[in-house]
């Protein structure tokens, strides 16, 4: 970290931010110039507020050379992490997609989806059962028993589940649940994300509506302070000016994550579109640049889905997707991890 101090700063104050500083067990090179005067801060910066280091009078600019995300960066693990989600791994050469319902609605829809994305290549069942719904008048997910009703899925499959957690209390019925999705609304929930941090399941994080990669690598490094490293990151659409999409898919997230993190990076082109047709495109393009993996909505009657039937693929739609994704595979190369 660099502070970059106004001209002829207060003596008192200057003697007043140094000792505060060497109270934070980081090490200072001052640098007097003719005009300015520079202090170059050497050792774990971390927990350094900048903002508060910025409010000072005598301050003119602070800047971070080193990320502030320690657990989650690429520079201090070069190797892939590789999330073992039930026995299939995701990362560091591993790719698998994710299919199923945005809701769990009933024991033959989920069992029927399942068994068609499973047929058609998919690795891990999705389905909602606690639903961050926009209005709550909306279908708010079976809750517990969309957990038990997924349990049967994957009983029947062999497949591991990935569902997502509203809150902290829900935990005890995630017990046999393969992956735990934060969803974007609550990447910021720091409460919950420590307290995830203290358990052994895979996380599936995804991106906040409004967060920069850095955010989400912070949130990611909550839940890696508490000791859990197995993490995967999602890209699903962020909100921009641009309405004719749900939201707006950051394809270069992904190339950009793999240069800042070891963590794998998957892309969610259901959310990111919002529109079915998009879908493929989407996902391929998310494939061609490097992802570690898809995670896409698949319904058996979309145009009766309780939630989100408008951007979720038929089965079959999915199958010739799959098929697509298979054959450019081959070609998809990491470019965004360093070598
Ligand atoms: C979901 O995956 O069902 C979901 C609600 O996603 P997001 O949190 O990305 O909106
Ligand atoms: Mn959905």
């Amino acid at each position: 970290m660099v502070i970059v101090l106004g001209n002829n700063p207060n003596k008192e104050q200057l003697g007043g931010l140094v000792s505060w500083l060497e109270a934070q067990n980081v090490e200072i090179r001052k640098t007097e110039g003719s005009h300015q005067t520079i202090l170059g801060l050497v050792g774990d910066t971390s927990k350094i507020d900048i903002d508060l280091i910025l409010s000072l009078d005598i301050v003119a600019d602070v800047k971070r050379i080193q990320e502030p995300y320690k657990s989650a960066n690429r520079k201090f693990h070069l190797k892939d992490t590789v999330v073992d989600c039930g026995g299939v791994p995701v990362g560091g050469g591993h790719f698998q997609i994710i299919a199923g319902p945005c809701s769990v609605e009933s024991e033959a829809q989920i069992l029927s989806i399942a068994q068609d994305v499973k047929a058609a290549g998919a690795n891990l069942l999705r389905g909602g059962a606690f639903k961050p719904r926009t209005s709550p008048y909306a279908f708010q997910g079976l809750r517990e028993q969309g957990i038990e009703l997924l349990l049967a899925a994957k009983a029947q499959t062999g497949m591991p589940i990935v569902t997502e957690i509203m809150d902290m209390s829900q935990l005890p019925l995630f017990e046999q649940v393969d992956v735990i999705q934060v969803g974007a609304r609550n990447m910021q929930n720091f409460e919950m994300l420590r307290q995830l941090g203290r358990t052994q399941k895979p996380i599936l994080l995804k991106r906040g509506l409004s967060n920069t990669l850095e955010e989400l690598l912070m949130s990611a490094e909550y839940i890696m302070a508490g000791g859990n490293d197995q993490i995967i990151l999602c890209e699903r659409g962020i909100r921009t000016f641009e309405n004719a999409t749900r939201n707006t898919l950051d394809i270069s997230a992904i190339a950009a994550l793999k240069g800042m993190t070891h963590l794998p990076v998957i892309i969610d082109p259901s959310h990111a579109t919002g529109i079915a047709r998009l879908v493929a495109p989407m996902a391929l393009a998310a494939v061609a640049a490097g992802a570690d993996g898809l995670i896409i909505e698949v319904h058996n009657d979309p145009p009766r889905a309780l939630c989100d039937g408008p951007q979720s693929l038929t089965p079959k739609a999915f199958e010739e997707l799959a098929g697509a994704i298979e054959a450019i595979r081959p070609y998809a190369h990491n470019y965004g991890t360093p070598r």
